[in-house]
């Protein structure tokens, strides 16, 4: 499968051009559009349309962020842009502050309140997540209403002043759009960037996302915060076009109205959310005619969005997307390169992993009781056990995805047993799942490339892209997928994602990898290709502990065996001695 080497040499104009420099086309165009909002004759009445589909769009791009990229619920998104709104509006109104200082200092304010709300409720998450951006948005809305002194009450704040250089609406109607292909364009890039990437993992497997290495608390607050930014910028740039606002313009109602411009256009891009809001914006218009019959003028609108979504599940723009296939970003092929080094960390002490009176309980049952395993650098060490022996519940242990319930877990010399899974990824730990779980809207090299990135990878310069493709178009090499680099998860079969899953743990560089039981599911080709493929692993000097249940694998490649039995440890040392140790003997093949 491995292409001869001589074919991998590095281009040399493997660094890539600035995106700027790339898309220059996108900012002439922007600047053209711009130029027509500035200079086109509009009536009053297609002004304030294009004025509120340019600010609600900003909003709905923060929609964009934390739903589309990174899968979480935000049903506020109406509130943040009020914050906007209502700092500029009482700033330039009763404080006769500059437009500019209050546009900052509003979407600075819903910045804030996105990254609180989120710190104090992403925990949560699903439902309860939903309900507290409700409540939230609800309190905020209460505070417009009554807090009379601050917010005028009902009555809202008019005549809002706009910045001196833009006083005419259509002058400031130009300058939103040119914002709007600014913040456009960064929200098209986000994906592909260190954050970007943090988010579309944890949407895709919260779990893996923190064994690799993400953050994924830090990575979801900071998805709020910068939906709630968005909003808030939208929301000050809404104040200035119109010049008024009151407490019904951000009600709960408006929330919805943000999310279904989201997910009618399409969630997962901003071009999406751009069509999604033209559209929800305009539907209304062009139905104006029916507004003579009651009633039926909501009901052909509400059926008219119903049914989109419901024959488009992925918004208007992933329907023409899907259809165009591969239109979507296309990613060019990188160069394979240098081979795949593995440089496990040479500095701690003769033991990589010391587990003592490891336990985890759950309720009355000891899944892992009073467990002690001895890892040894740079050799292979097997983990056996008959099924529900507590193998997996000890490597998640390990990992940081259960707490222990009692023992200790010193990695290389640190003492791991509290931290979370993220931490334990930057100390030099990687790992595989036995039911396997990638990022499965991602193509190979972007899963791999997520398990490069590992903070403490010391192989990788922060920020280094091209180094990042580059070691991960290695590990996926190394693994014998190097040429399949940029196909999504789901075309390879059950044997390759599980190659896929290793290349991810092997580009992070770890000091110690864990492999739950890597061949299952495998067919008999498979899995001497797997067996092949932890020989050259162990060849580097990685340190390896596997589970696995194949006894001639296990005998062959480990030097060392711990056996368990009803979370207990029956066995313990060199291979051949612990095979044929009876209580071995009596667990596997039943006494006598
Ligand atoms: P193995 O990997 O050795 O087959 P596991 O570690 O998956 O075994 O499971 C050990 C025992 O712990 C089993 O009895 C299993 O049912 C139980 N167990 C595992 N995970 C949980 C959990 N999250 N909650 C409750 N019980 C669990
Ligand atoms: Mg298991």
């Amino acid at each position: 499968m491995s292409a001869p080497s001589e074919n991998l040499a590095i281009p040399a104009a493997l660094r890539p051009k600035p995106l700027l420099l790339r898309h220059l086309p996108y900012f002439i165009a922007a600047a053209i559009v711009v130029f027509a909002a500035a200079t086109m004759r509009f009536d009053g009445y297609v002004l304030n349309i294009l004025m509120q589909a340019t600010t609600f769009a900003v909003a709905v791009f923060g929609l964009t962020v934390v739903l589309g990229l990174c899968g979480q619920i935000n049903l506020a998104q109406a509130a943040f842009f009020g914050f906007g709104a209502y700092v500029v509006g009482i700033g330039t109104t009763d404080y006769q502050l500059s437009f500019w200082l209050c546009l900052v200092a509003g979407a600075l304010l819903a910045l804030a309140a996105g990254a609180l709300l989120g710190m104090s409720t992403l925990k949560l998450g699903g439902h309860y997540l939903a309900m507290v951006t409700i409540s939230f948005q609800q309190i905020v809305t209460l505070v417009m209403i009554n807090a009379i002194w601050l917010t005028h009450g009902p009555d809202g704040v008019s005549r809002i002043g706009r910045p001196a250089l833009l006083q005419s609406q259509q002058s400031f109607l130009a300058f939103c759009v040119a914002a709007l292909a600014v913040i456009g364009y960064l929200v098209w890039h986000l994906p592909d960037t260190r954050l970007g990437r943090a988010m579309r993992a944890v949407r895709d497997n919260e779990l893996a996302a923190g064994v690799v290495g993400v953050d994924v608390v830090r990575v979801k607050v900071a998805a709020f915060a910068l939906s709630a930014l968005l909003g808030g910028i939208g929301g000050g740039l809404f104040a200035g076009g119109f010049a008024y606002v009151s407490p019904d313009q951000f009600s709960f109602a408006e929330s919805i109205v943000f999310l279904t411009m989201a997910l009618l256009g399409g969630v997962a891009s901003p071009i999406g959310a751009a069509i999604g809001t033209g559209l929800l914006i305009l539907i209304p218009e062009w139905l104006r005619f029916l507004k003579s019959v009651p009633g039926l003028y909501l009901a052909i609108y509400g059926l008219s969005v119903i049914l989109i979504i419901r024959y488009m599940p992925d918004g208007i723009w992933g329907f023409v997307t899907a259809g165009l296939d591969r239109f979507r970003r296309k990613v060019k092929m990188p160069a394979a390169g240098l081979p795949l080094v593995l440089a496990p960390a040479m500095t701690g002490g003769e033991m990589v992993l010391e587990v003592t009176g490891l336990a985890k309980h759950f309720g009355g049952l000891k899944a892992v009781d009073n467990v002690d395993i001895a890892v040894r650098r740079g050799g292979v060490h097997a983990l056996i056990g008959p099924n529900g022996s507590g193998k997996t519940t000890t490597l998640n242990v390990l990992s940081g995805l259960y707490n222990a319930t009692a023992g200790k877990v010193m990695l290389d010399g640190t003492d791991v047993t509290t931290m979370p899974p993220h931490l334990r990824a930057a100390a030099g730990l990687g790992r595989t799942f036995q039911n396997i779980r990638l990022f499965r809207s991602m193509t190979a090299l972007e899963n791999v490339i997520i398990g490069a990135e590992r903070p403490g990878n010391t192989l990788i310069g922060r920020g280094d892209e091209a180094a990042l493709t580059q070691r991960a178009m290695a590990a996926l090499a190394f693994v014998g997928l190097g040429p399949r680099a940029n196909e999504l998860i789901s075309s390879f079969s059950y044997g390759h994602q599980r190659l896929i899953e290793i290349a991810r743990a092997l580009a992070a560089n770890p000091t110690l990898l864990l492999l739950d039981e890597p061949a299952a599911g495998l067919n008999s080709s498979e899995k001497l290709e797997l067996h092949e493929l932890l020989k050259r692993i162990a060849a580097q000097g990685l340190t390896i502990l596997i589970i696995d249940h194949d006894m001639t694998l296990v005998s062959e490649a480990a030097q060392h065996i711990t056996v368990l039995n009803f979370g207990r440890r029956i066995a313990d040392g060199e291979s051949m001695a612990v095979l044929r140790h009876p209580d071995v003997v009596s667990a596997y093949l039943g006494t006598d």
